[in-house]
């Protein structure tokens, strides 16, 4: 096939725009060197909603709003076309203190939140307890969110290629790209195993490892790996009703009955090991915020490498002076919420149509400038 698109990466950000091109009649060839969502996406606790704090810039914040909204359709969608449930579910979020002076800071946090039209409730301990009685009696407050939402993220990008595929993409896994084929000021096309695709739009949606195409686009890609490690434990007691959140990290019930706990946030270049001490905080943290945790079996335990910026914003869309290509990177802690509104993001940008939000502040060009 002679494709209209490239697409370099198959986690949730890559197959989401596969997606939506391949569903706009464009002919779409996604390729990975692993498998579909096997890096940060398969490692992610696949929550769905944007926390934003007085320094989240509102592009962020309307982004993210955007994208939660977007899941509805999208898993009804997805369910449709392909028989997957990607576990798209409500898992109300309570963000608990175990700390007095803390309370001041969720209080002050929640005001914020009030004041740009957010839903937030404020639970003392009991009441918390009461909404949740697996947790900590010790809680001091929680905030609620009760319109949190939670996919499994592995099947979210499996199902996404999967619909891709139906309509008509080629999705090649185990195949790692090694080239941007460039002619002048367009990339036309990718080399991979000595072999060359020509195609008039490649989409690099490579994750934490976009770095390695700034050589060859002459601009500065500052994306870095951020490793996350994750525990599953194995419980008979009855599921969570809530995600639980604090400031060290996270429980949540997934879709198959699994417990994750969640996460650390580490620099260590491309090591997506999970390490002793990464797991030994985060058996600490389960039995802390959910005590009866403590009796769970530990079923597995992983890291992914998240694509970190140095603002924590993405980059999305055309390197600057080039043509034929787009960066979707850098998603950070939100690709899993942020992959639909990047594919439609995507495909405007392919329309040569207006976006339909806001993208500036996600112009892959803002490096350049602070360098020069
Ligand atoms: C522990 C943890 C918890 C997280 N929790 C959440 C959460 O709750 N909610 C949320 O929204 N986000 C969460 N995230 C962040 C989220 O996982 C990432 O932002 C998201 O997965 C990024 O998706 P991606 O497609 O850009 O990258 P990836 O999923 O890493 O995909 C990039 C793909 O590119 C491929 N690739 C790289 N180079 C090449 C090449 N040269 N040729 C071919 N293929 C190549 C890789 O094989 C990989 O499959 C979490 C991350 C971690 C690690």
């Amino acid at each position: 096939m002679s494709p209209d698109v490239i697409v370099i990466g198959a986690g949730a950000i890559g197959t989401s725009i596969a997606y939506q091109l391949a569903k706009a009649g464009l002919k779409v060839m996604v390729f990975d060197r692993g498998r579909v969502g096997g890096e940060a996406t398969g490692a992610s606790a696949g929550m769905i909603q944007l926390n934003p704090d007085r320094g989240t810039p509102p592009a962020y914040s309307s982004l993210g709003a955007e994208s939660a909204r977007l899941f509805t359709a999208l898993a009804a969608e997805l369910l449709e076309r392909t028989g997957i449930d990607i576990g798209y579910r409500r898992a109300s979020l309570l963000h608990v203190t175990l700390d007095e002076a803390e309370e001041a800071q969720l209080r002050a946090h929640r005001a914020w939140q009030l004041d740009q039209g957010m839903s937030v409730g404020w639970l003392d301990g009991a009441a918390a307890v009461d909404v949740e009685p697996a947790l900590n009696p010790n809680v001091r407050a929680a905030l609620l969110y009760q319109d949190h939402y939670q996919v499994v993220p592995r099947v979210l990008a499996q199902a996404l290629a999967r619909a891709a595929t139906d309509l008509g993409a080629v999705v090649l896994e185990g195949a790692s790209v090694d080239r941007l084929l460039t002619q002048g000021d367009r990339v036309v096309g990718v080399a991979l195993g000595g072999e060359t695709i020509r195609s008039p739009e490649t989409i690099v949606a490579t994750g934490a490892w976009a770095s390695a195409w700034s050589d060859a686009l002459r601009t500065p890609i500052p994306v870095r790996p951020v490793r996350g490690q994750m525990v599953a434990l194995s419980t008979t007691a009855t599921p969570l009703h809530h995600a639980v959140s604090s400031s060290d990290g996270y429980v949540l019930t997934k879709a198959d009955g699994s417990t994750i706990v969640g996460t650390t946030v580490e620099e260590v270049g491309f090591d997506a090991r999970p390490t002793a001490a990464g797991i030994a905080r985060l058996l600490t943290l389960g039995p802390r915020l959910v005590p009866r945790l403590a009796d769970a079996t530990v079923s597995a335990a992983w890291a992914g490498l998240r694509p970190g910026t140095p603002d924590r914003l993405p980059l999305l869309g055309r390197p600057p002076g080039w043509g034929g290509i787009v960066l979707a990177t850098g998603h950070f802690r939100e690709g899993i919420l942020l992959a639909p509104i990047t594919g439609e993001l995507v495909l405007d940008l392919l329309a040569r149509r207006r976006p339909r939000l806001p993208i500036e502040a996600f112009d892959p060009g803002r490096f350049l400038v602070r360098a020069a």
